[in-house]
């Protein structure tokens, strides 16, 4: 089953960063993205940390159980919250985003469906091969005034808090997982991305960019959002779903 889910991977640091705190783990059946949070390498300690323990509790290669997948994401959690009580960052606290696709079982259901779990404001959309649609909710300030009817989703895109976000792994000893659960027969492909691709983006000319990049999906966004001012570090997996090939 590994050799039928080909992914499309790439980070950048961006042109303005002096570091890149993206993350991800793109080894099937585990695709995630993950954003450190706290400036210099503490960001960038927190993202590694969370996705290599991540690849330590769920083994490559075949579906796994939900229930595997929430306590891996608890462990991690534990692990980046570790890193703001030790030497490797100081005094300051440490977090990091977690959004992305596990391909898993469930006793109930015929066939494989995929488990899309977020924690921040990565993103995972789903690709029908038109359009995207972002299946998750940013944890966000500027989503909270979005939903709030305070403000416009384009005057979320410049609000002076669009970087606030109001989850994230490590900041409390428990951790808050929106997971849903998608045939996979239902979607094409899933897009999952650090915020520096959708502040660069918007999502029709992510639409645009993916219908006239095929074989190369990944590395045609990263290049448009740094083309585009690259003011943040971007990350993009795409990962055609299994019924798809
Ligand atoms: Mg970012």
């Amino acid at each position: 089953m590994t050799d039928r889910v080909h992914v499309n991977a790439r980070t950048d640091i961006g042109c303005v960063r002096e570091l890149n705190e993206d993350s991800f783990l793109a080894s099937d059946p585990v695709f995630v993205v993950a954003d450190g949070v706290g400036g210099h390498a503490r960001g960038e300690v927190a993202s590694r940390t969370a996705v290599e323990c991540l690849a330590r509790h769920l083994p490559a290669g075949s579906a796994l159980d939900p229930e595997r997948v929430i306590e891996a994401i608890e462990a991690a959690n534990t692990e980046v919250r570790a890193l703001s009580n030790s030497d490797v960052v100081g005094t300051s606290t440490a977090g990091t985003t977690l959004s992305g696709v596990v391909r898993v079982t469930q006793p109930s259901q015929q066939g494989d469906r995929w488990m899309v779990i977020n924690v921040g404001d990565s993103r995972v959309y789903s690709w029908d091969g038109n359009r995207v649609e972002q299946v998750t909710t940013d944890h966000s300030v500027v989503q909270e005034l979005v939903e709030a009817g305070l403000i416009t989703p384009d005057e979320a895109l410049h609000h002076p808090d669009r970087n606030i976000i109001t989850r994230a792994l490590g900041s409390g000893d428990r951790v808050d997982v929106d997971a849903v659960f998608i045939p996979d027969s239902e979607v094409v492909a899933f897009l999952i991305c650090t915020d520096g691709l959708t502040r660069e983006l918007s999502d029709p000319r992510i639409s645009e960019i993916l219908r006239g990049n095929p074989d190369d999906p990944a590395d045609a966004l990263v290049d448009a959002a740094v083309a585009a001012g690259g003011h943040d570090n971007v990350t993009v997996l795409f990962i055609p779903t299994v019924t798809a090939l």
